[in-house]
Formats: structure tokens, sequence, C-alpha cells
């Protein structure tokens, strides 16, 4: 059995659920035989109810959409299966409370044909029925026939149909009549449209392989909600071309007016998370608005799923005031956002692209010295400026190997804090900067002011205490010199700033592995040219401090980390280079380049 979800038994998968739904849910009773779920709550007389239901692995819905305002009932079916006639024929008897009973029924064979059958069941019994049928999945559409019906069984019934019920639940719940009810929600049915792509398939509780097979790196686009697959498959993109790609085709079919208002919804499939979501809606609603549309209410989340599929779907609705005030209404379903919004506020401006794509290439380029400038070197370590910037393009170079280091050892983020920070620098300035302390400085606040994690903090503190040292050192503005003793001193500082705020010591695998060598060669390198009243040789000062800091970097692979994430795994990292030792080792070895 693959292992992809929480599961006892295959067979009991969604019996097991449910139980622990209506455990946690106030107002929700499961009716086993034949298998339906209620509001506990007696219907109130006089009330239309609506009633859903299909197979499961789509939840929240149907079951979460039970509540006051929204639901009276749902039949769930096996996984990816319709529920049966007589399980809708019961729970439609249940949540009749004398004014009959809406259908909300999603496009497919099953479910049409067993809410179809249910209704006749429960009309022989006093109870009148309308049906509602949900089909809003573009990515079905065969067209009409010269007739204008639908060819094949027409569109797949996907996310729009939280809409249904949510404006059939409130018109409901208002005190509608059940033509009136069922008018609404074929309205809403008839403007809704959605198409949905997936980045990786879904699973079936116990089988063995996922649904279908999406290759690394490609898109299925058009999927359906039960893992069928897509109708064309992608090399991936930029999600900003997913959503335009998808939003086109649901407008070619929906064909609002211009300045229409809309009601869209980005929904997750099961396994995006929020922010990806979020994401979506934000390239979402800048299309639409560059459309000339007005998204008039958003609602994003995972609502429709299809079981662990990694994937979303958009809808957009068209809308006029009855159903946003239906809309609006409040109900106390549990999966209906407790505070939707009622106004959608323009996303602001795109951020440029983040992270990696931000970082320089062009600007850590820079760090080569300019052809033509004069190689003017004083003793000392050269150029403050041109060192820090070799030794901040050769980390961002590095990212990508620094970035498994950190997956392997701790959580992965360590490569994107470095070039969170260093992507920042703007390394001409760093070259011309006006003094070591200034140079210093830059780097430090860009660690302090755009890193995060442990690295963030602690690079940014080693650099200030350096860039202190500097100052302290009295260096004359405009020069570009930075003398051994005064690195030793700094960095001595430094690396009591870092122990002082992580209170990590040698042997913890992390960066002071690689210091501490570091500055005690450095400072055994100042004291031997004390003794022998000579000015230490910058040259061989840094290369004794780089190759002690480098065999300290190397040595944190034998080290079972004490400290920082690594630490959570212990043994595990063990052979793992500490990157943020490594990283250090290699600011001595740029250093005693420079020199
Ligand atoms: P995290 O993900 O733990 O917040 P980062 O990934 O940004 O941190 O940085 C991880 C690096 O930080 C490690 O490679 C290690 O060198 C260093 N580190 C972690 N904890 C400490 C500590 N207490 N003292 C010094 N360095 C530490
Ligand atoms: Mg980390």
């Amino acid at each position: 059995m693959a292992h992809t979800q929480f599961v006892n038994s295959p067979k009991s998968f969604v019996a097991d659920a449910i139980r622990g739904l209506t455990a946690c849910t106030d107002d929700l009773a499961w009716h086993a035989d034949p298998g339906y779920l209620t509001r506990r709550t007696p219907p109130e007389r006089g009330r239309v109810a609506v009633l859903s239901g299909g197979g499961s692995g789509h939840e929240p819905m149907h079951a979460g959409f039970i509540g006051r305002g929204m639901l009276a009932g749902a039949c769930p079916g096996l996984v990816f299966t319709s529920p049966n006639a007589l399980q809708i024929d019961a729970a439609t008897r249940a949540v009749d409370a004398g004014a009959g009973v809406v259908h909300v029924v999603k496009n497919y064979t099953g479910d049409v044909l067993n809410f179809r059958i249910a209704a006749d069941l429960a009309r022989e019994r006093g109870v009148a029925v309308e049906h509602v049928l949900v089909a809003d999945d573009v990515a079905s559409d065969k067209g009409t026939d010269e007739a204008g019906e639908p060819v094949g069984p027409g569109m797949r019934g996907t996310a729009a149909t939280i809409a249904v019920e949510k404006i059939c639940g409130a018109a409901a719940d208002r005190g509608d009549d059940l033509a009136a009810v069922a008018a609404l929600g074929r309205r809403v049915a008839d403007g809704a449209r959605s198409m949905a792509a997936a980045l990786r398939p879904c699973t079936l509780p116990g089988a063995d392989e996922p649904s279908f097979d999406l290759p690394e790196g490609q898109i299925e686009i058009g999927i359906g909600i039960h893992g069928e697959r897509g109708t064309e498959r992608r090399d991936a993109m930029p999600a900003r071309d997913l959503v335009r790609l998808l939003a086109d085709r649901i407008l070619a079919s929906l064909r609002p007016a211009d300045g229409d208002r809309l009601i869209a919804v980005v929904n997750g499939l099961g396994a995006s998370h929020p922010l990806e979501l979020h994401l979506l809606f934000g390239e979402l609603h800048d299309h639409l608005a560059h459309r000339g549309l007005v998204v008039a209410r958003s609602l994003v989340g995972s609502f429709t799923t299809a079981l662990d599929m990694a994937g979303a779907s958009i809808t957009l609705i068209r809308c006029d005031d009855e159903i946003l005030e239906l809309w609006d209404a409040p109900t106390e379903a549990p999966a209906w956002p407790n505070a939707p919004s009622r106004r959608v506020h323009g996303p602001g401006a795109a951020a440029p692209s983040s992270g990696r794509e931000e970082a320089p290439g062009g600007e850590a380029s820079g760090a080569a010295p300019a052809p033509g400038r004069p190689d003017v070197r004083p003793p000392g370590i050269g150029a403050v400026g041109e060192w820090l910037g070799a030794w901040a393009r050769r980390v961002i170079d590095e990212e990508p190997a620094l970035t498994r280091l950190d997956r392997q050892a701790g959580d992965g983020d360590f490569g994107t804090n470095m070039v969170a920070a260093l992507g920042r620098l703007d390394v001409e300035a760093l070259r011309t900067a006006s003094s070591p302390a200034q140079a210093f400085a830059a780097v430090s606040d860009a660690y302090l002011g755009h890193a995060g994690g442990t690295s963030g903090a602690l690079f940014g503190v080693w650099f200030r205490r350096l860039g202190s040292a500097a100052a302290d050192a009295g260096a004359d503005a405009g020069s570009v010199v930075f003398a051994v003793p005064d690195l030793a001193r700094g960095a001595r500082s430094g690396l009591d700033a870092i122990t002082a705020l992580g209170g990590a010591r040698p042997g913890d695998k992390t960066m002071i592995d690689a210091l501490d060598p570091a500055v005690r060669a450095l400072e055994t390198a100042v004291a031997d040219g004390r003794d022998t009243g000579a000015t230490p040789s910058a040259a061989a000062a840094l290369s004794s401090a780089a190759d002690a800091a480098v065999r300290g970097a190397e040595s944190t692979a034998e080290i079972t980390a004490r400290r920082g994430r690594a630490s959570y795994i212990g043994e595990a990292a063990r052979g793992v280079v500490d990157p943020g030792a490594l990283v250090m080792a290699w600011l001595f070895e740029e250093a005693s380049r420079a020199a």
C-alpha cells in the first residue's frame, strides 16, 4: 500500500473520517443506515432544505457546508463514487421541513441518476424536490449541438458547487420558497465556470500508484476533481502565466461584458499551500482588472478538493446585487470562512520576483576589479570592498549547494537567507565604500535587514563587530585598508558576540567551528609579529587563518550537531558539512586571496 495518507484500511476510510468529523462538529449528525449527514438541530418548519452529496474525497465539500444558512444535509458516497438513490431518498425525507428540498447535484452521470431516482422516490412520499445541476468545468466542455444541448455528458461539476450551495442555503434561510431557491441556484450555476490544473496527481487510499503519472517539471492542465487526467500537459510555467491561461479559458466560455462583476474563487485541490493560493489570487485579480472586469467578492482556500492532489482551480461567477447579498449572508457552516471578504482590495503592485532571481548576476559581477582601475594595494588585506564583494559573489553562486547542505542537516533555508542578504548588496558601492567600516556596515545591514533565520542574525552581528573594529582603528576615511591586528580584534569581538547570542561552542557543528580556529590563527600571527618586532605579513596571517577556518569547517562533517536546526536530527546529519561554517571559511579564504 502506498503511504500517502493516514488510513486504517482503505475499506473504512470514509466511515472512519466521518466518525471523527461528527465528533468534532457541534451541529452535525451521521445516519449510518443508509448513510447521510444532517444538522443535529431539527429543520425549522416551513423552510426549504438544501441537500447535496457526491463522492467523498472533495472535503470540506459537502459535509463542511452543512449548517444554518447553507446545507441541511449531505450524502457522501465512497471515495469518488456517487451516493446511491436510497441514501439520497432517506436524506431528502429527513431534511424536508414541509417546504420541499433542493438537490444541488454535480454533473456526473452517477450523481445525476441517483439524485433523479431519489427525487422520484421522495416525491412518491409527498416531498417536493427541485434539482439544480452544476456543470462548470470548461476543460470538459465539448460544445453544444444544433439544438443547443451539450454534446456528451456536458461539463463536469466542480468548485462552483459551493457557490450554488451558499446562495441556495442563504435564500432558503431568508424564507424563499422552493421554486425561488431553485431558480437562484440555477442562475448561479449558469453564470459559473471553472478550470483546474495539477502539479501532482492524487492517490486513492490503498492504491499503489497515483491517479495519473505526471513527470517532474510538468503541469497537467484541465484536470478533473477525481484524478481524471487533464486535457493537456505543459512544461512548468510561472504561476502568473498559468493563472492567465486558466482565466482566459474560463472567460472565453463565460463571456462577461466589460465592467461585469464577478465572484472569483481560487480553490486548492488538497495539497496546495495557502501561500500558493493567495499568490494565485493576486495574479487572478490583476488579470481580471486588466481585462476590465470587476472582482466583487473573492474566496480563497481549499474547499473542493481532489484528495491529496497538488493543484488549484479558478472559478468565476457572474453576480448581481441579490447574489451578493446572499453571498454575504452569515452561515454557521463550519467550512465557510468565518470572515469572508466583503470587498476586494487591489492587491497592490506585484513584487519583483524575490529570492535568487533577484540576486545579482549583474550586480555581483562588479566584484571583479574594474578594468583600468589602478590596482594599488597598500599593506594590510587590500581593498575590503573587493574582498567582501568576491566573497558575496561566491556565496551567491554556491547557493544551491548551501541549500542542499542545510536541507540535509537543517531545514533548507540557509542558502535563501544568504542570497536574501547578499543579493541586496550593491557590490560596486562596496568597492568604492569610503572606508572598511562603511563596507562592513553595508554587509551587516543587508543581513540584519533582509535575511532571516539564525544565520541572518549571526552574520549581521559578526559584520557589525568587524565594522566597529575598523572604525575604532581610526582608519582614515578614504582608506580602503584594514590591517591584520584590527581584523584580529574585530574577529575576536565578532566571535564573542556570536557565542554570547547563540551559546554554541567549538564542536557544536556551527559556524563557530570555522571561526574559532581562524580567530586564533590571526591572534597567533599578530602575537608572533609582536614578538619578532616585525609587522605581521598580511598574506601569511590570512593564509593561516583561511587554512584553519577551512579545516574547521570540514571537521563539522564528523560532528553531530548540538546547536541550531541540525541538532534536531542529530546523528542523521553526520557526514554533512555545516553550511554556516563553510561560508565563514570562504570569508577567510577570500580575505587571503585579496591580501
Ligand atoms: P535556521 O534555519 O536554523 O534558523 P539558518 O539556516 O539561517 O538557520 O542558518 C544555519 C546556520 O546557522 C548553521 O549552518 C550554523 O552554522 C549556524 N548556527 C545555528 N545555530 C547556531 C548557534 N547557536 N551559534 C552559531 N551558529 C549557529
Ligand atoms: Mg536553516
